[in-house]
């Protein structure tokens, strides 16, 4: 969103569709770009000022449901289907994955959550599924050196965070369940500064899901063509 009102030329907000927060929160995350608005409210500026505006959002809650604590609010506009699912990132609630269906070809994004059965019936047979991941070998050693250096907050989240997160095994094993074709990481914990740790990341999740899995990163855009099965990626960044 930050980069909408610079970057590209949409004349429109962007469209944020989420659970009740949703709002709310993307008037706070928008709230660097109001600065940069009351700054450039002088005549000259007037052009400017309207371009950072085009770069706000508009949340629309779904459907007006109590979302994420409910299942299967779909939304279907020019072939897009939509479907909202409650997954499980307590004590953060609500949360929600999303299936997207569009001319034959199907995505389901987890959210955060920990291993859901939920997520596991939406993502029956699609596409590519882009799930959340946490490596728990790699996040106790992170938990081992906060207590070893006195960082006792940094400690505390690292013990907490792998109960409602799922372990890059754990996203194998619903894939390999749900007969997914593609498995796309995102959401990475901890995250990765090199391409070398993916390994390291993924654990045993490669011998589990047989399928191919790459670990996302910022910039990467992914393809899948209607009316055929491929499913390509590029490195936008
Ligand atoms: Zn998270």
């Amino acid at each position: 969103m930050l980069q909408r009102w610079g970057g590209a030329s949409h004349r429109d907000p962007v469209p944020v569709i989420g659970p009740q927060a949703s709002n709310r929160w993307s008037k706070a995350s928008m709230t660097p770009t109001l600065w940069t608005r009351k700054v450039s409210r002088r005549a000259s500026w007037r052009s400017h000022a309207a371009a950072v505006g085009r770069g706000r959002s508009r949340a629309r809650v779904h459907a007006g449901r109590r979302l994420g604590c409910k299942s299967g609010g779909a939304r279907r506009k020019d072939g897009l289907t939509i479907t909202a699912f409650a997954v499980n990132h307590y004590p953060v609630f609500p949360a929600a994955g999303y299936r997207f269906d569009y001319r034959g070809r199907s995505v389901v994004i987890s959210g955060d959550t920990a291993p859901s059965q939920t997520l596991a019936k939406y993502s029956r047979g699609v596409d590519v599924l882009f799930h959340e991941g946490l490596q728990t070998a790699m996040v106790s050693v992170l938990h081992d050196d906060a207590i070893g250096n006195g960082r006792p907050a940094l400690a505390k989240i690292t013990a907490d965070i792998p109960s409602y997160h799922t372990t890059p095994e754990d996203a194998a094993r619903i894939a390999q369940q749900s007969g997914v074709r593609y498995l796309m990481f995102y959401h990475t914990i901890p995250p990765l500064p090199l391409a070398y740790l993916n390994a390291a990341f993924l654990g045993d999740a490669p011998k589990i899901f047989k399928g191919p899995i790459t670990v996302g990163k910022d910039g990467m855009m992914m393809s899948l063509p209607a009316g055929a099965t491929a499913v390509t990626m590029r490195e936008l960044l």
